[in-house]
């Protein structure tokens, strides 16, 4: 009778399909905000050229890895091959000339932990920050946008999970919660271990793409318009996947002893990473590899407090999903 009645609520679960789209539809960014992005890119690509004619303008970030809601600000990196680059000097000629070219709130932070500049496009109202050299950022965004190109349940787990940490308020890393780019690597984890898989491992994989930063040699498979049919074998749907992954992280994922890779499409053990115990401030409470800096816990910011917080939020959700009538509106609730 209890595997009866599971079937019967998974059937079920296909009804809620349709609000779930709806509110993935409500949070895509407009075509002519993307044209208006691309219209600031080009005036700070013509500013910088005049400066650092050897430079080069990348974005990233939530603005360029497909998962960016409307009305974000936009993530640049200025990418200067140079020996001896001294970030502060050019952050500072950086906004000097910005300030010539009537951008608006120009302000360069020079101490901060990612030295930035910060500007204001009065033209498109969009605000912008501009980083030195940060170019593994700008990889594993391009990474982000080429498992979005697989299968398009990437998109739609990712915006409704980005959604729900937001009005949760569980997207807050200086609150000890996560940042959007770990939730993003945790649908891409859950949707490669689906069975049959909705995403492969791209970095197990041939690789056709490969650089290499600082010291890390970033390499995958980016060949992705080849993988368009990679998730048809599985028919699961948006309200299934949404109950699914608040069901792993909620009852089904082994805090205490592993580690979720998307590096590597697997789950790892505390124990191979090292990451067992506290170091500083690295408390190893949920554990997400970055995929590419594999010794960077993306959860280290979460602290003892802050994980029963998400956990109990986890619990919230898949308690939503199996029981509430309306799930949709309920999972939103703001906080
Ligand atoms: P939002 O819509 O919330 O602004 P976002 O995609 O911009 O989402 P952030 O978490 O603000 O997400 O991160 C911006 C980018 O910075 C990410 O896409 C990623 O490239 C990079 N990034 C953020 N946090 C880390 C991190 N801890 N380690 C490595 N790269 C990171
Ligand atoms: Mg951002």
């Amino acid at each position: 009778r209890m595997v009866k009645r599971y079937m019967a609520c998974r059937n079920d679960i296909h009804r809620h399909d349709a609000p779930f789209i709806a509110v993935f539809k409500s949070l895509i960014p407009a075509e002519e905000e993307l044209e208006k992005q691309k219209q600031l890119m080009a005036k700070l690509d013509n500013l910088v050229a005049k400066e650092w004619p050897n430079a080069k303008l990348y974005l990233y970030g939530s603005c360029a890895n497909s998962f960016g809601f409307p009305k974000s600000d936009i993530d640049v990196c200025l990418a200067i091959d140079d020996d001896d680059v001294n970030k502060s000097e050019i952050l500072l000629k950086l906004a000097d000339s910005l300030e010539s070219d009537n951008f608006q709130n120009v302000q360069a932070l020079t101490r901060a932990r990612v030295p930035i500049v910060k500007l204001m496009d009065p033209v498109t109202g969009i605000s912008c920050d501009i980083c030195i050299n940060n170019v593994l950022a700008v990889v594993n965004t391009k990474l982000l946008r080429d498992y979005s190109m697989i299968d398009g349940r990437l998109r739609q787990l990712a915006f409704i999970v980005k959604h729900w940490a937001k009005s949760r308020k569980v997207n807050e890393t200086y609150q000890g919660t996560l940042s959007s780019y770990a939730y993003v690597l945790m649908c891409i984890h859950y949707l490669q271990q689906r069975s049959p898989p909705i995403l492969p491992c791209l970095q197990e994989m041939e690789p056709t793409y490969s650089v290499g930063v600082d010291n890390i040699q970033c390499a995958y498979f980016d060949n992705v318009g080849r993988l368009s049919t990679f998730g048809s074998g599985n028919r699961e749907t948006i309200a299934e996947l949404v109950w699914g992954f608040f069901n792993y992280w909620a009852y089904g994922h082994d805090y205490a002893n592993t580690v979720v890779s998307v590096r590597t499409g697997s789950i790892l053990g505390k124990r191979e990473k090292d990451w067992t115990r506290r170091v500083g401030n690295d408390r190893h409470l949920i554990c997400i590899e970055d995929p590419f800096e594999t010794s960077h816990d993306l959860g280290r910011v979460v602290d003892k407090f802050s994980i029963r917080v998400l956990r109990e939020e986890f619990e919230r959700a898949a308690k939503i999903m199996h029981q509430d009538p309306n799930p949709c509106a309920k999972l939103f609730e703001p906080y």
